[in-house]
């Protein structure tokens, strides 16, 4: 069976590179039939906040990865992580280290002047515990192998070996007998079932630290299988450097509140972001399931991009149902919105909406008080002759019966012909009339919506 795990730190909001982490495992676990899990990785305590915790989980939530298990809080387990610690070092797996920090950082500077790198040395290695005094405060080590060297053949990476010498006799319980993280990393994932481990690839050279414990433990008590790992490329901005945030690397949150993009958007984007399948940009949730694959993860960076994501947010807007989009548009707009009169608009506001807000903006006509406010361009477009030309367009209108689309726009067509004007000439000062803006949706659909008494009004208000 796969078992995927999602392990955030707390520390802050679930950004795009979380988001994709935990959407690649989610769908590795699906794809295969498996279980993905979650756990909180929260032993920095100063760091880790309840605000941090239950800004992933609404993150994951409204994105649709769900879990298949409750989450497992790190700091809950530290009891079982020392009984390993403990295990490791009655079994000559590990060692107890007294030497006091004043020491390390003596043995630190020198190797700093000696331009090597910093490395704990073994001290206490084959040292004789005896030998440190009666009741002197220690760390466990793990004793790592100092000679040969490891390969991990990672599914994204392929064959990555480091040397064993290269890794230090690190620190896995501290003097005050709280676990490493690295320690914890390895229990949990463990304990867990974890059978696959695909993280961003900044915890690559992790692996190499935390695989000699794995191995320590299997030949302790067997069981502890290496898992498989998937180390991801990170994401990167439009301008090839690590994603920060100046380049947008927020909260998913923000994705949802301040950008107005849809969770399935955003799932589609994260998707592409470092996978791919031919060329295909638009993937929904059950083909992505289908689909999904290590095998098509990229080996390079991706670049983030606001344009890509605005362009698949458009795409979902238009395929997304209009009463649950005139949900959302309602919540911004406030009290005064009328979510029936938007579900019967939303099909002309989102034509070429990209996010919720462009839709929120194209439906501020509908909501505006009388006498409308003109934006300076509007108030341009009923200059010269223009409300005069307003007048017969409400004349004609007023006598139109049939206040449908179809007809308003045979009637105005055949005025304007009359006028021997173009359509735009009355249209425009329509327009203006109508919204109070140079940008709507098509003035007759305006027209259908504003309804035959508002449409007329403001027709009327602004005719000479
Ligand atoms: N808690 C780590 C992080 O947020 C992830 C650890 C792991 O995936 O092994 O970066």
């Amino acid at each position: 069976e796969v078992v995927t795990r999602f392990a955030p730190s707390p520390t802050g909001f679930l950004h795009i590179g979380g988001a994709r982490t935990a959407l690649f495992n989610w769908l590795y676990a699906r794809h295969h039939g498996g279980r993905t899990l979650l756990r909180i990785e929260d032993t920095d305590t100063k760091r880790s906040t309840q605000a941090a915790i239950d800004a992933i989980i609404d993150g994951l939530d409204w994105l649709g990865l769900d879990f298949d298990a409750p989450p497992v809080f790190q700091s809950d387990r530290a009891e079982r992580h020392a009984e390993v610690a403990w295990q490791l070092l009655e079994a000559g797996h590990a060692y107890k280290c007294f030497a006091k920090p004043e020491e390390l950082e003596a043995m630190r500077e020198e190797q700093r002047a000696q331009k090597k790198p910093l490395r704990y040395d073994g001290r206490w290695r084959d040292r004789d515990p005896a030998e440190a005094p009666e009741g002197a405060p220690f760390v466990i080590r793990l004793k790592t192998p100092n000679e040969g060297e490891v390969t991990i053949h990672d599914r994204v990476q392929g064959a990555v070996t480091v040397k064993n010498e290269e890794i230090d006799d690190y620190i896995i319980l501290r003097a005050d007998g709280t676990p490493t993280y690295m320690l914890a990393v390895v229990v949990d994932d463990h304990d867990m079932g974890v059978t696959h481990v695909i993280r961003g690839d900044d915890h690559l050279n992790n692996a190499f630290r935390q695989l000699p414990i794995i191995r320590a433990m299997n030949a302790i008590e067997g069981g502890w299988a290496d898992p498989v790992y998937a180390h991801i490329p990170l994401i990167h901005g439009s301008d090839g450097a690590k994603l920060s945030k100046r380049h947008g690397a927020l909260g998913v949150e923000a994705y949802r509140d301040e950008f107005g993009i849809l969770p399935e958007a955003l799932f589609n984007y994260l998707l592409r972001l470092g996978w791919g399948h031919g060329d295909r940009e638009e993937i929904t949730r059950e083909e992505a399931t289908q689909l999904f694959d290590l095998a098509g993860v990229g080996k390079s960076p991706s670049r983030f991009d606001m344009k890509k994501l605005e362009n698949l947010n458009g795409h979902y807007l238009r395929e997304a149902d209009d009463a649950r989009l005139a949900a959302l548009v309602a919540t911004q707009i406030g009290e005064h919105a009328d979510v029936a009169l938007l579900t019967r608009a939303m099909p002309v506001l989102k034509v070429r909406a990209k996010n919720i807000g462009e839709i929120v903006d194209g439906a501020g006509f509908l909501f505006a008080k009388t006498p409308l406010v003109m934006s300076e361009k509007a108030a341009g477009l009923l200059e010269g002759d223009a409300r005069s030309i307003l007048r017969k367009v409400y004349e004609a209108l007023r006598a139109e019966n049939d206040w449908t689309s179809e007809a308003l726009e045979a009637t105005t067509k055949a005025l304007a012909e009359e006028l021997e004007l173009g359509l735009g000439k009355l249209a425009q000062p329509m327009r203006a009339a109508l919204t109070g803006t140079t940008t709507s949706p098509g003035i007759f659909d305006v027209l259908v919506l504003l309804g035959r008494d508002e449409a007329l009004a403001r027709l009327q208000a602004q005719a000479a």
